[in-house]
């Protein structure tokens, strides 16, 4: 069930190699080399960072809840979490955690679950399905597509499993300041959506911003 594995991070943020702070209803893409590690901070709070990764090798091996939640034997995402892709490959660990626990079957907002979860007036309001599109058609290569679009994971999100098996999406978990971490065992894209929902109490209706750090190896 529900274990919080909570980790610090040995590294210094002063000796990160990148630093930037995404507002909420922004994306980020980019892709980690081997061994390079990424933090995502809380910055204020309860945000939800709603993240997919790729094999930067092979885009179409994209990260998969299914594998991932198989591979380790539990639904919640914390320190030591390997990440795998769709084939099985194993694309990142999770190294740090202060949060100690993140969400990786709720998916992501999007313009038809604003209308299902909330009211039909709510069809327009941006989400995340849209920010990953923006993203996607943003990259000049064209490797990543629509379909490249799977379940994502909600990091710092607080979406309990009840007993009969349902979902709940709840007051948030998180704090101003939590990160979580992730070391890249390949060469991995990351694409990032942080949340711009105004409708879901898991960020007090309050999206607010991320920040993201990269070390070397
Ligand atoms: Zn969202």
């Amino acid at each position: 069930m529900a274990v919080f594995n909570r980790v610090e991070s040995p590294r210094l943020t002063q000796d990160a190699i990148y630093s930037e702070v995404i507002q909420a209803g922004d994306g980020w893409m980019r892709v980690l080399k081997p061994g390079q590690v990424l933090r995502i901070v809380d910055l204020e709070g309860n945000q939800a960072a709603d993240t997919l990764f790729y094999d930067a090798e092979n885009p179409e091996d994209h990260y998969s809840a299914v594998a991932t939640i198989a591979g380790q034997s539990n639904i919640y995402l914390s320190t030591g979490s390997v990440l795998r892709a769709e084939s099985g490959k194993a694309l990142l660990e999770i190294v740090a955690d202060t949060c100690g626990r993140h969400d990786t079957v709720g998916g992501s907002c999007s313009a038809q679950s604003n209308t299902v979860r909330y009211s039909h007036d709510k069809l327009s309001m941006h989400n995340c399905r849209d920010t990953f599109m923006l993203q996607l058609a943003q990259r000049e290569s064209g490797a990543y597509t629509k379909r490249d679009l799977a379940p994502n994971i909600n990091f710092f999100m607080n979406v309990p499993v009840t007993p009969d098996g349902g979902l709940k999406f709840d007051d948030g978990v998180s704090a101003p300041g939590c990160y979580v971490e992730v070391q890249s065992l390949g060469s991995s894209m990351v694409l990032i959506s942080n949340c711009p929902q105004l409708n879901n109490p898991c960020n007090a209706y309050n999206p607010t911003p991320i920040q993201v750090l990269i070390w070397e190896k």
